[in-house]
């Protein structure tokens, strides 16, 4: 493979949160820095305090960074701009160092490209215009897939969640439907998606969807990607379903990423192939 040399005019970009030692991420990016020959280096950087890392990647002149659990609200406070659809949804899961071309001054833009990567994921899979959908989950996954969902047209969306009033409150935020975890039988959609880290190693035989409830959706998809294909999903296939996985969700949301930071196409076949084949080596 390609490599790139690092040197004085190489952009750094991060993933920021805790933990990221076993990030995709770094793999897929770095991948597309080779292909496009864009002199740009990708790294986890483990962070505590948000507000501390954010400063020291703008200290460090870093390009942009992603942002995962647990920081993908907080880091709304420490931006200078938010852009509009990150603001709807209440998280950022993607900053930019981008300077003015006038002033010379950086700033620190805040995005969101969740929702784009779980659209397009589940659009390979089902027509989201009209049709309906329960969302299992209330933090920040679920807001990006859930605003989603709403932008492309869905005709319903229920929440269902472990703390029911986090589902209540993200309902009414974003104009949607809620159900308690206990009656979430009564729900009849089309959809099926898992945004809560259940089922996700080292707990992988966790579900929150008794097995006999899944014939009736069309298609399941799980945003877990650790394992690939977790217990709902297997379920979910044995009764019939079309499944999602949770690695087409963040390759879709880690192409987006990479045309904010660079402006450039992103290279689509070298960034999934690059997640397989790291996927496969950790097997
Ligand atoms: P978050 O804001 O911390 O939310 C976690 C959600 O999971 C909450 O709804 C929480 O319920 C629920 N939950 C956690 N443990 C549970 C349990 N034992 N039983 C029932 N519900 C439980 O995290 P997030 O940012 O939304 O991320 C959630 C998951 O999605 C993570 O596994 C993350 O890695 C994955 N993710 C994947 C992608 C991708 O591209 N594939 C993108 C983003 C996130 P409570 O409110 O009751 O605590």
């Amino acid at each position: 493979m390609k490599t790139m040399p690092i040197n004085g005019a190489t952009r750094l970009y991060a993933i920021v949160g805790m933990p990221v030692t076993h990030s995709l991420s770094p793999v897929m990016q770095n991948a597309a820095f080779r292909s496009t020959g864009i002199n740009g280096a990708y790294v986890p950087v483990p962070s505590e305090d948000i507000e501390k890392t954010v400063q020291g990647l703008r200290a460090l002149g870093f390009g942009g960074a992603s942002v995962t659990i647990p920081h993908k609200e907080t880091v709304m406070a420490c931006v200078d701009r938010l852009d509009p659809v990150a603001r709807e949804i209440g998280a950022v899961n993607t900053l930019a160092f981008e300077q003015h071309p006038d002033t010379g001054e950086v700033v620190c833009v805040g995005y969101n490209t969740d929702w784009m990567g779980s659209n397009l994921a589940l659009a390979k899979e089902i027509e989201l215009k009209g049709s309906s959908a329960l969302v299992l989950g209330a933090g920040g996954a679920a807001k990006a897939v859930a605003f989603g969902l709403l932008e492309a047209g869905a005709s319903k969306v229920f929440l269902a969640n472990r703390t029911l009033q986090k589902a209540v409150a993200l309902a009414e935020e974003l104009g949607s439907d809620f159900v308690s975890l206990a009656d979430i039988d009564q729900v009849d959609a089309d959809i099926l998606i898992n945004t809560t880290s259940v089922g996700m190693t080292p707990h992988i035989d966790n579900s929150l969807v008794p097995k006999e409830y899944l014939s009736r959706y069309a298609v399941v998809m799980d945003i877990v990607y650790a394992p690939l294909e977790t217990r709902l999903l297997k379920e979910a296939k044995a009764s019939g379903c079309r499944t999602v996985d949770g690695l087409a969700m963040l390759y879709y949301q880690g192409l987006a990423q990479f045309k904010i930071w660079t402006g450039v196409e992103p290279p689509v076949s070298v960034m999934r192939d690059a997640l397989l084949q790291e996927l496969e080596r950790r097997q």
